[in-house]
């Protein structure tokens, strides 16, 4: 199927609002960051609903291909999601909380079906909740969507190369955990500190200092993401774009700019691009209220309409 306008498609549902926007983290984390992705595209002109994808939320089948049934079983307990998610005191069990997982997750499958078939970038404007093992979840991250996304698109396509490149301010520890023993997806992540040694041929993992500029950073990604690409030969990117690292961004320490989160978003989708390969997107981390506008200039950027975003600023 072809279509030469948008250049690109998003996954978005409802819940990613209510599911979160309720009971969702009173922390910096702006709960309503995805909608207004969504509606920006739409009211600008840069999407048309039609180019707005709708996932299907997944069941714990799906998450048993990433995490231990033991472990998943223990997520049934308030106690359990609140710790992960850092919500007020013990509520009754709250199943809009774990319904936003199950639809997000659904969300980054789709983007990377979508991805792999439509050829054109697929953004889940949630995702990348990476820092979910098969046994544990922690910061923020009682799943791992991305990880399901990859077991799924194995399970449809065996022997596929995945490389998930990971530019969240955090290390996509868990993802590179998940993945340790398995040499047909290699785990690349740029980040401030290493929360978890993990030793893998396809991993590599890039601290960098606080108060890391634009041209340190870019530097960084230029020099070690190229021989990555053309040595291990995927099939697949799948970028988690966490806009953490943003100098405003209230749990980032680096000093990336706007024109650096940009610089280094395009940069990616560039290599990608270069070499003819399937891209999906998800949005990983970024706090504060300024946040939702970096990822969408992002995806305005790669849409091909352009103009209609910045005329919105
Ligand atoms: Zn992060």
């Amino acid at each position: 199927m072809g279509f030469l306008w948008p250049d690109c498609l998003v996954v978005y549902s409802y819940e990613y609002y209510v599911g979160l926007a309720a009971k969702g983290p009173r922390a910096a984390f702006d709960t309503g960051k995805f909608r207004k992705i969504r509606n920006a595209l739409l009211t600008t002109g840069t999407l048309k609903p039609r180019h707005v994808l709708e996932p299907t939320p997944v069941g714990w089948e799906d998450f048993r291909l990433a995490h231990d049934a033991d472990y998943l079983e223990t997520l049934k307990d308030p106690r359990t999601l609140n710790q992960i998610l850092f919500l007020d005191d013990m509520s009754p069990f709250e199943n809009d909380v774990l319904q936003f997982f199950m639809v997000v997750t659904g969300g980054s499958i789709l983007a990377v079906e979508q991805a792999l078939t439509r050829r054109v970038p697929v953004f889940n404007l949630g995702g990348g909740y990476h820092h979910a093992k098969r046994d544990r979840g922690e910061g923020f991250c009682p799943v791992n969507d991305v990880a399901v996304a990859v077991r799924r698109v194995q399970q449809a396509k065996p022997g596929i190369r995945i490389l998930i490149v990971d530019l969240d301010y955090h290390q996509g520890n868990g993802t590179a955990t998940i993945f340790a023993d398995d040499d047909t997806v290699f785990t690349y992540s740029i980040h401030h500190e290493t929360w978890d040694v993990v030793n893998s041929r396809t991993n590599m993992d890039i601290e960098l200092p606080d108060d890391t500029g634009d041209e340190d950073y870019l530097d960084t990604l230029n020099r070690s993401l190229p021989p990555v690409l053309a040595e291990f030969q995927p099939d697949l990117v799948i970028y988690i774009a966490g806009t953490d690292v943003h100098r405003d961004d209230p749990l980032g320490t680096f000093a990336i700019t706007d024109a650096g989160v940009l610089d280094r978003d395009l940069t990616v989708w560039r290599m990608v691009k270069e070499r003819g390969l399937p891209l999906a997107v998800v949005a990983g981390g970024g706090y504060g209220p300024g946040s939702w506008r970096l990822y969408y200039r992002f995806i305005c950027h790669v849409s091909g309409r352009r103009r209609r975003c910045s005329a919105s600023r």
